[in-house]
């Protein structure tokens, strides 16, 4: 196994129990694509609070486990990762948690709207669509998952289990896992004051512009 790309999955995961974007035991799974094969990295342990070297398995984009050991409950959820990178060539990194605020939604089967700016410059301007329960990797939970998906949007939530994001690359899924734990907490606490305000359709993408014009310039130096 390329000793680089088991870096960048052990890295990954450690950024997101960082964030602390994942329930107190830690569970989650984390994939990457391998550029050039129909093949993914793939978290081997339960919780993202124990990963390492040793714990990174290759499993085929048809599910077969290529490398490895893969216990049952890891097992389970391949095909929840497969189904992304079959079905978004773009994709390079999936990330599966159980984020605190996030997953409160997904209990209450609640779509999160684009309630701050952040939502609206990362790609979720549309908000994050939930994906209706199944058993978690089933046939019926990936029919559901690819229902929900939206053009463009990285993320949906999964109903009564967690969050499910997918990007280009590991950086930017995880930035989007904080970006939608972040929308979810605060608008938590909003809802005892009146409850969260979607940004207008047209603000939010203006709010997208003006962050790409800057993006575009770069550092500015003085
Ligand atoms: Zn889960």
């Amino acid at each position: 196994m390329d000793e680089d790309l088991i870096g960048r999955v052990v890295d990954t995961a450690a950024k997101v129990v960082a964030s602390g974007a994942v329930s107190a035991n830690g569970h989650g799974n984390i994939s990457l694509r391998v550029s050039g094969a129909d093949e993914m990295y793939y978290t081997s342990a339960p919780s993202l609070d124990v990963v390492g070297p040793e714990g990174i398995v290759r499993v085929g984009l048809d599910g077969t486990l290529l490398e490895g050991d893969l216990p049952p409950i890891q097992a389970a959820v391949v095909a929840m990762h497969t189904a992304l990178y079959q079905d978004h060539p773009d994709v390079g990194c999936v990330i599966h948690t159980h984020p605190p605020y996030a997953t409160a939604f997904a209990v209450a089967n609640r779509e999160i709207g684009c309630w701050i700016e952040a939502m609206a410059m990362f790609g979720l301007a549309a908000g994050v669509p939930v994906a209706a329960y199944g058993p978690r990797g089933s046939e019926q939970a990936l029919a559901n998952i690819r229902a929900a998906v939206r053009p463009g949007v990285p993320a949906v939530l999964l109903a009564n289990h967690g969050l499910l994001v997918f990007h280009r690359t590991p950086d930017l899924a995880v930035l989007v896992v904080g970006v939608v734990e972040e929308c979810a907490r605060v608008s938590i606490s909003a809802q005892s004051i009146g409850g969260p305000v979607e940004i207008p359709a047209v603000m939010r993408a203006a709010a997208l512009q003006r962050a790409m014009t800057f993006d575009i310039a770069g550092v500015v130096t003085a």
